[in-house]
Parts: C-alpha cells; sequence; structure tokens
C-alpha cells in the first residue's frame, strides 16, 4: 500500500490589520513546500514591493478584462482597490498535489468557501478591537478616515466567523503562527484527502 496526497487549498483571512500578512510571511519562511499564490491588483506597488512577488501590479482595465475572462477564482474590491486570486495557479498546483495557501480578505474567502467548499478556511481574528485599532495606527499606512473605516467594517467582519473552519486569535505572532501550522500539519493528515491504494 502506498499514499499519495491531494493538494490543499489553505485560506487564511480576516480583518484588515490583524496581521494577515505577517503571519503569511513568516508561515511561508518555515514551510517550503507551501505554494503561495500571488495575487492581482490595481493597487499601487508600495516602496519594496516587486511585480510578480507580491503581486501583479495591473491597472483597471486590465484587471476587468481578466475578471470577464473568467481568469480569476476570486476577486473582491478592498478598500478603494481591486483584488484578484489567479485562478489557474491555484488549479494547477492543487490537480499536482501541492498545497496552496490565499491570503486574502473576507469577501474573497467567502467567495472561495462557495466554489470550493474543501479548502481549509482559518480566520484570523485580533484579540479585541482596542488592539486592532492600535495595529491599525501604528502601521501608519492609512489616514484616519480609512482607519474608521475599517474598523466599521470589521465589526461586520467578525460575524463571519462561522463560515470558517477555524479560528486562530492573533494576539502574539509566535503563538498564532505555532496554531496556523498545527492545522497545516493535522489536514495533511487527515485521511480524506489522502488517497489510498
Ligand atoms: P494590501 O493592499 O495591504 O496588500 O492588502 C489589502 C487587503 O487585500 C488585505 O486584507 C489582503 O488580505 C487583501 N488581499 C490581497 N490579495 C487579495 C486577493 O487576491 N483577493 C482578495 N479578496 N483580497 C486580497
Amino acid at each position: 500500500m502506498y499514499f499519495t496526497r491531494k493538494g490543499i487549498l489553505f485560506i487564511i483571512s480576516g480583518p484588515s490589520g490583524v496581521g494577515k500578512g505577517t503571519l503569511k510571511r513568516a508561515l511561508l519562511s518555515k514551510m517550503s513546500d507551501m505554494r503561495v499564490s500571488v495575487s492581482v491588483t490595481t493597487r499601487l506597488p508600495r516602496d519594496g514591493e516587486i511585480e510578480g512577488k507580491h503581486y501583479f501590479f495591473v491597472n483597471h482595465h486590465e484587471f476587468e478584462e481578466m475578471k470577464k475572462r473568467n481568469e480569476f477564482l476570486e476577486c473582491a474590491e478592498v478598500y478603494t482597490n481591486s483584488y484578484g486570486t489567479p485562478r489557474s495557479f491555484v488549479m494547477d498546483n492543487l490537480e499536482r498535489g501541492c498545497d496552496v495557501l490565499l491570503e486574502i480578505d473576507i469577501q474573497g474567502a467567502l467567495q472561495v468557501k462557495h466554489s470550493m467548499p474543501s479548502g481549509v478556511f482559518i480566520f484570523i481574528s485580533p484579540p479585541n478591537m482596542e488592539e486592532l485599532a492600535s495595529r491599525l495606527l501604528s502601521r501608519g499606512q492609512d489616514s484616519q478616515d480609512s482607519i474608521y473605516l475599517r474598523l466599521a467594517a470589521s465589526e461586520d467582519e467578525l460575524k463571519q466567523i462561522r463560515c470558517y473552519d477555524y479560528l486562530v486569535i492573533n494576539d502574539e505572532i509566535d503563538e498564532a503562527l505555532e496554531k496556523i501550522k498545527a492545522i497545516i500539519v493535522a489536514e495533511r493528515c487527515r485521511l480524506e484527502n489522502i488517497d489510498l491504494r
């Protein structure tokens, strides 16, 4: 008897400012066998961001054309910019038996839940709203208005937790990371993800 495993789609999602990006980067540095999807966005590159590594940067017209061609597994408008997950990268890797990680917003995760319910949905939550506000302020990336908008949205977003499989509270980064790693390891051992011959 020998075993092969199906590729598993892991989705990390949660409110803006909760630390999803930091967790994803920390995770990838420890799990070289995880493929990470690079999203397409209409947002302008920030200092140090590299085309094809952090995002594929496109204009609105290009994004809309890709959407019309059904090239996105999911796409959403997140605070004035559009973001989408390229479908072919995800499907190709899963078919080859490779695990894929998406780090996307909650609207996008709900779309993926609809089309690929067998994915593993991990909700990253802040320990409380005060901490989320202080993280949004300290990353210095958003205007005061935008911070208010993100905090108001996150109140509603937290209500979507029930659509997810796991909840990880990102209070202390190393602890949250250990929890995500444990979820990944456990899902990889799940019999329904293994082909028995
Ligand atoms: P940022 O512009 O700060 O890199 O990302 C803004 C937000 O967009 C974050 O919450 C991030 O998770 C989300 N995001 C990044 N890529 C995608 C994507 O492909 N789809 C969706 N729905 N959200 C994304």
